[in-house]
């Protein structure tokens, strides 16, 4: 017997599950990742949550996804999320603690191989995922596999940039799509309205109930999203998109602004053919996604001895 630990690290919580080799979800738990914002501790922290799996011997791999910029070799070159990680070699350090083979990616391509591997995206060889919450990530899932680009570090779809002189993102630039459409400007765009500090939520709670501020927050989050959209649209010619993270969980209200950003940003060849999906496993996608990663890579090292 064999299990593959899927393991999701977001800035506030660590999401892990074991699954059997055939891909079954057996257990799932979250934990603070606070202990992650000193690289020292890391391992130690992982290690000891995986230890709580009775059968924590008979884990063959472990796939992780991680908020940042994360190269082939398994090095993080930086994460928005944890400003000490600066060139973590963190697919050594955990090979050396658990040793077991281990498989880092960046957080939002795991969760584009997670919807391939069982959710909307199965059986589709072209997407792309964009995942919406405290910033935007996104994974470029091209001819049936993850497309990494010459470092690694492709489909930071979040910092298209839509106005030069638009507001401040979070990557320190100005206009990005990250700095209209993810929860953060969503919260911002909405004080500025209102003078009110709420959470995304709570701004989508109100939207529900027809209020005039934050409705008019969501749409011009989602317009800009559909331009966003567009431009991925036109350049890479893919005819699904899926939307995943805290924010896409606003799509009933969001969708007919996305269309429109879409529709007046694209060709007309695009138009009827692309379909914006939302994600059907949400927060499991990450940790489907680890299964996934870990299980084609220890298949692809025993290929090739
Ligand atoms: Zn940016």
């Amino acid at each position: 017997m064999g299990y593959i630990a899927g393991i999701d690290i977001g800035g506030t919580n660590c999401r892990i599950g074991i699954f059997s080799l055939d891909g079954n979800l057996e257990k799932s738990w979250r934990f603070s990742s606070k202990p992650f914002q000193q690289p020292e501790y890391i391992s130690s922290a992982l290690s000891s949550e995986l230890n709580r799996f009775e059968e924590f011997k008979d884990i063959v791999a472990v796939g992780i996804g991680v908020p940042g910029l994360v190269n082939s070799q398994g090095i993080i070159a930086s994460s928005p999320n944890y400003p000490d990680w600066n060139n973590l070699p963190l697919r050594d350090i955990l090979t050396k603690e658990l040793k077991l083979p281990v498989f880092v990616d960046n957080d939002a391509n795991v969760f584009a191989v997670g919807e391939h591997f069982c959710g909307v995206a199965k059986d589709v060889d072209n997407f792309v995922v964009f995942t919406i919450g405290t910033g935007i990530g996104g994974g470029l899932f091209l001819k049936g596999s993850i497309f990494h680009g010459a470092k690694g570090m492709a489909g930071e779809i979040g910092h298209i940039v839509l106005h030069p002189s638009g507001p401040q993102c979070g990557c320190g630039k100005k206009g990005c799509l990250e700095a209209y459409s993810s929860g953060t400007a969503i919260k911002k765009q909405f004080a500025q309205l209102t003078g009110l500090e709420l959470e995304p939520k709570e701004i989508y709670e109100l939207a529900k109930k027809g209020d005039k501020a934050a409705l008019k927050t969501f749409e011009k989050a989602a317009y800009h999203l559909g331009i966003g959209i567009a431009n991925i649209v036109n350049i890479i010619d893919v005819s699904l998109i899926v939307l995943g993270g805290g924010v896409s969980q606003a799509f009933d209200i969001m969708q007919n602004q996305i269309k429109k950003g879409f529709k007046e940003h694209t060709f007309e060849v695009h138009l009827n053919t692309v379909e914006i999906k939302l994600s059907s496993l949400q927060d499991n996608a990450g940790l489907y996604g680890g299964f996934a990663i870990a299980k084609q890579g220890i298949e692809g090292e025993k290929n090739a001895l």
